[in-house]
């Protein structure tokens, strides 16, 4: 029996396989009928089991996480490099997006009017930037167990810091409460090894799904965008993060694949960032030695802030809808859309699709229309799949990078602290 890093792979090429000769049965067929329906059954159950997890996992691993940055003073110097990966890796990813669709211009040989239904029939939700700023900043601070409850990750993540940093300036006073968090925590990583015993069956069922439902004749029409996206988001995550990986790290970029393949597969068949969190956790500290406190800080923050692969498809749409309505964006308007792209990017939860709801906000801020999303909607499903994993590539790349700079080996033999690190 192979590993479960080899079943997984096996899965996602069979599921490719089987949803493709699926697909090509006639739609009423009962054969298609029984396989997609117990495809998306047990792909259901997969990603409910890892949303079920997903909660009660990252605030533990943020309360414990931070409670040890924190004894061994840390925490300034993690956020800050934190933030200035997440702010270089996105401007990175949106450049890359700017320059390919300068070039090869997406959408210029289409006609806006081959969309007009989809266009007319769609309404899009406004959200203009200040107003995002408001409801983005509203949001951070929420009663606990309403967010709890609400999965609403990033109000955990603020709480859980919180809470972690003061847990340590009480000191003895509340240490037993932070061994209760260190053991529950250890209780959920026991959980998501379960699960990800499941993974290859979910991960099968999801790819079926996926490539039985894509229009052919759809995706023809609009082939020159899905190529540019999706050859620009591979660059993204084949050429660029792993060269900053190795430049920073020294670390080799297959070492680096090899470790974080069972959570680029599960980014790649989920579409959700978040869904994926329970996996890039355990990647990255199994495989990859980030300190648990470090991935445990960085890659539930990174899984709904830092999002290159939708900052990149942001950036890349918009031009894509300029070119098609026949607008010539300027360099200003160009960089409006780098800044706009990067806030929606980093305002989008880590679901499927939500990249497309935040970019709205993109094109409004240019000028362009929002209901031309409505175009870009039906091949979303097949363009999330590589950018969720690039999303997800980053900020295992990002925990990495902060490991080192955050200075591993202080934090390991430091002896004022007044919790163990959980890495001895
Ligand atoms: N699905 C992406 C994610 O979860 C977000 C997006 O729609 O771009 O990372």
């Amino acid at each position: 029996m192979p590993g479960l890093n080899k079943q997984i792979l096996i899965a996602a090429c069979l599921g490719v396989l089987i949803g493709w000769l699926v697909g090509g049965q006639p739609a009423d067929s009962s054969l298609r009928e029984g396989v997609l329906y117990a495809s998306s059954l047990v792909g259901s159950i997969f990603v409910g089991m890892l949303r079920m997890i997903l909660i009660p996992l990252i605030f533990s691993s943020i309360v414990v996480g931070i409670a040890n940055l924190q004894a061994h003073h840390q925490v300034g110097r993690v956020w800050k490099v934190t933030l200035t990966y997440f702010v270089i890796t996105l401007s990175l990813a949106m450049l890359v997006a700017l320059i390919a669709a300068n070039i090869f211009k997406p959408g210029s040989g289409l006609s806006v009017n081959l969309f007009a239904d989809a266009m007319d029939a769609f309404e899009a939700s406004q959200l203009s930037v200040p107003e995002f700023f408001l409801h983005f900043f509203a949001n951070l601070f929420q009663n606990p167990f309403a967010a709890l409850a609400n999965g609403s990750i990033l109000a955990v993540v603020v709480f859980a810091m919180f809470m972690g940093i003061a847990l340590v300036a009480g000191g003895e006073r509340y240490r037993s409460i932070l061994n209760v968090f260190q053991e529950f925590l250890e209780l959920m990583l026991q959980m998501v090894g379960w699960i990800m015993r499941l993974a290859p069956y979910g991960i099968l069922a999801l790819l079926i799904g996926l490539v039985a439902g894509q229009d052919a004749a759809l995706l023809m029409t609009m082939l020159g965008f899905v190529v540019l996206v999706f050859a620009t988001t591979l660059f993204h995550g084949v050429v660029v993060l792993p060269g900053i990986l190795y430049s920073v790290t020294g670390k080799s970029p297959l070492w680096f694949w090899r470790g974080s393949r069972e959570a680029l597969i599960t980014a790649f068949a989920t579409s959700s960032s978040a869904a994926t969190l329970p996996i890039t956790l355990r990647c990255a500290e199994h495989n990859l030695k980030v300190r648990r406190s470090v991935a445990g800080f960085v890659l539930p923050l990174g899984a709904t802030m830092n999002m290159d692969g939708t900052a990149l498809y942001e950036a890349a749409a918009a031009l894509f809808v300029a070119n098609l309505v026949g607008i010539e964006l300027s360099l200003t308007q160009q960089m409006i859309v780098f800044f706009t792209a990067m806030i929606a990017s980093t305002g989008a939860p880590g679901i499927p699709s939500s990249g497309m709801v935040t970019m709205v906000m993109v094109l409004q801020a240019v000028g362009l229309p929002a209901e031309a999303i409505a175009i870009l909607l039906p091949i979303d499903r097949l363009l999330d799949t590589v950018r969720t994993a690039v999303n997800v590539e980053g900020d295992m790349v990002g925990s990495l990078v902060v490991d080192k700079f955050a200075g591993g080996e202080e934090v390991v033999s430091g002896s004022d602290a007044n919790v163990s690190d959980e890495k001895a």
